[in-house]
């Protein structure tokens, strides 16, 4: 899908808020949102490459803001929401994406890694949803569009040796993600899930145990990966299609992925 479906500017006067936007999913999802006429907000801790992704964005005649913040310092995610909200106004696109995968064996006990995960596919997710809920009921108590779009995985679902904390934080954001929609459908704020197989992104670089980093750079050379502007046109379809449809649950795999 490097070959874009959407034409135009469907997004025209959305303002999005993407976490994780320095890198992968995130930033291809920054650039194609605000090509797409999104005023985009990105969100992560490396500065110098969030500078990078606005550049990227300015230079086409998009309107782009950077905000280092970690997304597991809930009082840090707080700020960056009331300063968009001085900037521009309500944020009516939330996609919440930074996350983190380090896979290894359950018995090798790497307690850092698990708890990594969960500071930030659980706690990080949960700080950017309680900071940014108020700019979307806001916006859809107005009668406008309102997104919260989580990032997930196949992992969620699939029994993947070595994936177990990653993939039990996955699970916990697809479920949230369908409970959420219960209390939140019905304020006229859709919420969905996009699990994507596998992507080629930095994620696996940063997997401490050679063992699981092997696997996972085998499975990614074997096949036609997913890249990032794959996931961004999607993203940017769920954003795009009227109020009253809700893309909830979207899995998107590599053609030839057999897990
Ligand atoms: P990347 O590693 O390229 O992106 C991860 C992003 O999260 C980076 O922008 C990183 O930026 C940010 N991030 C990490 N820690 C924090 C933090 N504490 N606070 C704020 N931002 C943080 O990988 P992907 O693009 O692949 O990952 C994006 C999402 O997609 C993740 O949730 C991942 O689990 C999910 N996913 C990826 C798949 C794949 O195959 N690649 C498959 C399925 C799901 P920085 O370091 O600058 O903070």
């Amino acid at each position: 899908m490097s070959a874009a479906l959407l034409t135009g500017t469907p997004l025209t006067g959305r303002v999005a808020v993407i976490s994780g936007a320095s890198s992968g999913i995130g930033a291809a999802t920054a650039e194609r949102l605000a090509e797409l006429g999104a005023t985009v907000i990105v969100l992560a801790r490396r500065k110098d490459r969030l500078d990078t992704v606005v550049g990227n964005i300015q230079a086409t005649g998009g309107s782009a803001l950077a905000i280092a913040v970690d997304v597991t310092d809930r009082d840090a995610v707080i700020a960056a929401a009331q300063e968009i909200a001085e900037r521009h106004g309500r944020a009516d696109l939330v996609f919440n994406n930074a996350g983190v995968q380090l896979i290894s064996g359950i018995d090798e006990l790497r307690l850092d890694d698990w708890q990594r995960q969960i500071d930030l596919n659980i706690t990080g997710v949960m700080n950017v949803i309680a900071a940014f809920l108020p700019h979307l009921t806001g916006s859809a108590d107005r009668g406008g569009p309102a997104d919260l779009i989580n990032t997930s995985s196949i992992a969620a679902t699939r029994i993947l040796e070595r994936f177990s904390v990653y993939s039990g934080t996955k699970a916990y954001v697809s479920h949230l993600t369908r409970l959420l929609r219960v209390e939140l459908g019905r304020k006229m704020v859709r919420v969905a899930t996009i699990e994507p197989g596998m992507v080629d992104t930095e994620l696996p670089d940063h997997v401490t145990d050679p063992g699981a980093t092997r696997l996972m750079a085998d499975l990614i050379h074997d096949i036609d990966v997913l890249q990032g502007a794959d996931i961004a046109e999607t993203v940017a379809f769920m954003a795009a299609v009227p109020r009253h449809v809700n893309l909830t649950e979207i899995t998107i795999l590599p053609t030839a992925q057999s897990i």
